[in-house]
């Protein structure tokens, strides 16, 4: 019932005592083991409840463990984590927690000058975290590609379909729909699930197709 029960991998789970959390949330010791073990899972919890750990800790211990060939593109970079989310509120979090671990968190968000973005992308990311409409704009420039993804993580759903993002999440979605072999795992995370079966169904989707044998 404690973190240091839980091994998420030795650097990760040192930088957990760094933070100072010592009992998992009750949204983490749902979420984490059920994502550990490798499946979708669609979560309501609200700021506040601890969950961007609930998702950051099972994507940085598989990223730490995982050994994944990237192919070496000249300029364009092959993320295998996406963390869409409406704001950069998580950033700070997850860049304390990957300190140390060797996976590179890269944060790109609209509203800021996108040059700077770009050229830490450019030194490599393993980790991104974007606000919909700007990883739409990185990927027209064909500087990101999410052939690689392995992780989808969807932070306040429900906010980013508020601030109109569904168009843009559909169109990130889309270029995820023709992954090369292997797994990839989706993570949403929603406050509430207005207009419920529209917006489940519509995430669902993204995860059904990965769940059907
Ligand atoms: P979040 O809901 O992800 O925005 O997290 C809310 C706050 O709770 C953040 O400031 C975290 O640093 C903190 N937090 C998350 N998990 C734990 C934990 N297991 N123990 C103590 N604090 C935590």
């Amino acid at each position: 019932n404690t973190f240091a029960e839980i091994d998420l991998g030795e650097a990760l789970n040192l930088n957990i005592r760094r933070c100072k959390y010592v009992k998992p949330t009750p949204v983490q010791r749902h979420a984490i083991p059920i994502s550990l073990a490798g499946r979708d899972l669609m979560v309501s919890a609200q700021t506040g409840s601890g969950k961007t750990a609930a998702f950051c800790f099972p994507i940085i211990s598989g990223i730490m463990r995982g050994k994944f060939a990237r192919p070496r593109g000249y300029r364009i970079v092959y993320p295998l984590a996406l963390i869409l989310s409406p704001t950069r509120e998580l950033s700070m979090q997850l860049k304390k927690f990957s300190y140390q671990t060797g996976v590179k968190v890269v944060v790109a968000y609209g509203g800021a000058p996108i040059s700077q973005q770009l050229r830490e992308l450019e030194r490599g990311v393993d980790i991104l975290v974007a606000t919909p409409g700007r990883l739409v704009d990185l990927l027209e420039r064909a500087k990101v590609s999410l052939e690689m993804i392995r992780y989808l993580a969807l932070d306040e759903a429900d906010r980013m379909l508020d601030m109109g993002f569904e168009p843009q999440i559909r169109k990130i979605v889309e270029q995820m729909d023709m992954p090369p072999r292997g797994v990839r795992q989706t993570l949403l995370f929603s406050a509430t699930f207005p207009k419920e079966i529209q917006v489940c169904l519509f995430f669902y989707r993204i995860s059904c197709q990965f769940l059907t044998p």
